[in-house]
């Protein structure tokens, strides 16, 4: 059953059950941070997450999922806990140094994490002082979050705004209610999110972050090119996926052909780059390369900055 919630003129249909991380597109927060829970303890690690093994203990859906290598029969050889990880943990190394250097460099003092899920930056993180970063997901997903890391007494070190809102629905205001200051720049954030999304909710979102940013805003996304999903779907990754944890991550995605986001936002004046995750492992020294039949060929992280 569903209902609908009007956002800058589209109508989305929008789930009336949120089940939090346990299932569904939810259960993805929990693989990325089984994801970083093992990039943290290997020993040339590209980010460090302390908690993120505790929010795969604390789920029913992960408690049984490997959080270091050492757990993983076949180590850097399963495509899942090995390849797959070191991509999230590329990812979350790639986007902390864009946060940070935003910060630093444009001044923002504003970060909104849309599809936050399990992201800990808040807590992480060596923010300016006066710093305070949103947190848009569903409810329940952010509940479970506060629940763990309540449990670890963990002290965040910018000011943290929960928006529990779902990103098909009126999110924007959402962030207006606990304070986003549209007058400031702000630093946004879409990791792992926008090939969840339909694409009119993708378009509704981009649009609303131009709306919402003032000259010196920036922004960083992920997107998946390739026009066709299921050219990769007998890929190592996503079958090992399915196998391993029972995600199919082909089924959460959603299906229809995506917006040019990167157009639309230089079609408003945004400066944009694109790049391949593959980029950043050589300049790291370490992280995924191409290989065949690849599912992260098409993926691309895009940045853009609002002169
Ligand atoms: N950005 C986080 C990270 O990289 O750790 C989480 C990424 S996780 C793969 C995807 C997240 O997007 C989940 O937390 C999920 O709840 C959230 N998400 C997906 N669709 C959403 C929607 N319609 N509204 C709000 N959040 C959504």
């Amino acid at each position: 059953m569903s209902t609908a919630h009007v956002n800058g003129g589209h109508v989305f249909a929008t789930p009336q059950h949120d089940t939090g991380v346990e299932e569904g597109v939810g259960t993805t927060a929990l693989l990325v941070a089984a994801a970083r829970a093992i990039e943290t303890h290997r020993p040339d690690s590209l980010a460090r997450d302390p908690f993120a093994e505790h929010f795969v203990l604390a789920a029913s859906a992960s408690a049984g999922w490997p959080t270091r290598l050492r757990h993983v029969p076949d180590g850097d050889a399963n495509p899942l806990w090995g390849r797959f990880a070191r991509y999230f943990g590329l990812r979350t190394r790639v986007l902390d140094d864009f946060l940070l250097q935003s910060v630093r460099t444009a001044g923002a003092r504003q970060v909104v994490l849309l599809g936050a899920g399990l992201d800990t930056r808040a807590y992480r993180l060596d923010w300016p002082p006066d710093s305070v970063v949103f947190e848009v997901d569903r409810a329940e997903v952010l509940a479970f979050k506060h629940r763990v890391l309540d449990g670890l007494s963990a002290k965040p070190r910018a000011a943290r705004a929960p928006v529990p809102v779902d990103l098909r629905a009126d999110w924007v205001a959402a962030l207006a209610d606990v304070g986003f200051d549209r007058s400031a720049p702000t630093v946004w954030l879409a990791e792992g999110l926008l090939f969840y999304l339909p694409a009119d909710a993708e378009r509704s979102l981009v649009a609303a972050v131009d709306r919402l940013s003032t000259p010196g805003s920036v922004l960083a996304y992920e997107v998946k090119l390739e026009p066709d999903l299921m050219t990769y779907r007998d890929s190592p990754l996503y079958t090992s996926t399915t196998q391993q944890i029972g995600i199919d991550l082909l089924d959460l995605f959603a299906k229809e052909p995506r917006p040019d986001s990167a157009g639309a936002l230089a079609d408003t004046g945004w400066s944009t780059s694109v790049h391949t995750p593959f980029e950043f492992t050589r300049r790291h020294g370490r992280g995924p390369l191409p290989e065949e039949n690849d599912a992260l060929a098409g993926n691309r992280w895009v940045f853009a900055r609002k002169p």
